[in-house]
């Protein structure tokens, strides 16, 4: 099956975060604005007209956010190149971003435990891969708590026989680690999944084989610090990441902007 790409493709998506996402100044927005209400900064061709000074003039939150690619899906499948602009239900569009966006984030660890063990996700992927390509109406209608436990239970067992090889690997899956000196830390095949690890010093850390899966990495410093063999990091947890040219990231990740400006 041909599965969608998994990252955010601005080109090809009509400026929808921007438009149909509600987001607050208290969130790292320049602005508190409500869905369906197009940031002022967003231009007539759907770019934002701030995009190269996002952080420099007060909207961290928009270099975070990461649409899985669930933007350029539900543009050009889901709504068949109808923008919002020719569109009279910016709410139900609102809402079947919300899901795809859930979705795509899945899909894309599922693919991501299917590569470190083969055969460990049975036919979740192809299922997934189906689902993205329904309609509004059967998007809206779906179970997706139900999907988020299935694929759930596959990302555990995925983690727990990655994480085997480790025989001192540390279980810190969802302690409070915020503000925790860590430098250096041999973290290889640790439990981190849903750690709250806020303002964390992980300076020279080696998190080789870590499931981070859903841990909150917001400020981490992760500068010199090795993360190409962590299990489930996504791209928005990388923004929000504090790193530099020596830390080490997973492949298909990309080194955000404003580490190298810092
Ligand atoms: S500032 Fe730019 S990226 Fe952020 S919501 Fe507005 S148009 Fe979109």
């Amino acid at each position: 099956m041909n599965l969608p790409v998994l990252s955010a493709d601005c080109g090809s998506c009509f400026g929808l975060c921007c438009v149909l996402m509600p987001f607050s100044r208290e969130s790292g927005f320049g602005v508190t604005k409500a869905s369906g209400t197009p940031c002022h900064h967003l231009q007539p061709d759907d770019r934002c007209g701030i995009h190269a000074t996002l952080r420099e003039d007060g909207w961290p939150g928009c270099t975070v956010f990461e649409c899985f690619g669930a933007g350029q899906q539900v543009s050009q499948v889901t709504y068949g190149g109808v923008s919002w602009r020719d569109h009279d239900n910016l709410g139900e569009m609102a809402a079947v971003l919300s899901v795809m966006r859930q979705l795509h984030e899945m899909l894309r660890h599922v693919v991501e435990a299917e590569d470190r063990v083969a055969g460990v996700t049975g036919d979740l992927r192809d299922r997934i891969g189906a689902l993205v390509a329904q309609t509004p109406t059967e998007l809206l209608a779906l179970d997706v708590d139900q999907l988020r436990a299935e694929v759930g239970d596959v990302l555990a067992r995925t983690s727990a026989r990655v994480r085997a090889r480790w025989a001192d690997r540390v279980d810190l899956a969802h302690e409070d680690l915020a503000g925790r000196d860590l430098r250096g830390t041999d973290l290889r095949g640790a439990a981190l999944r849903g750690a709250m690890l806020i303002g964390a010093d992980l300076r020279g850390a080696d998190l080789t084989g870590a499931d981070l899966l859903g841990a909150d990495v917001r400020d981490t410093d992760v500068r010199g610090a090795t993360l190409d063999g962590a299990l489930f990091l996504t791209q928005p947890q990388v923004n929000g990441m504090r790193g530099d040219h020596d830390t080490r990231l997973p492949g298909g990740l990309a080194r955000p902007g404003h580490w190298l400006r810092e």
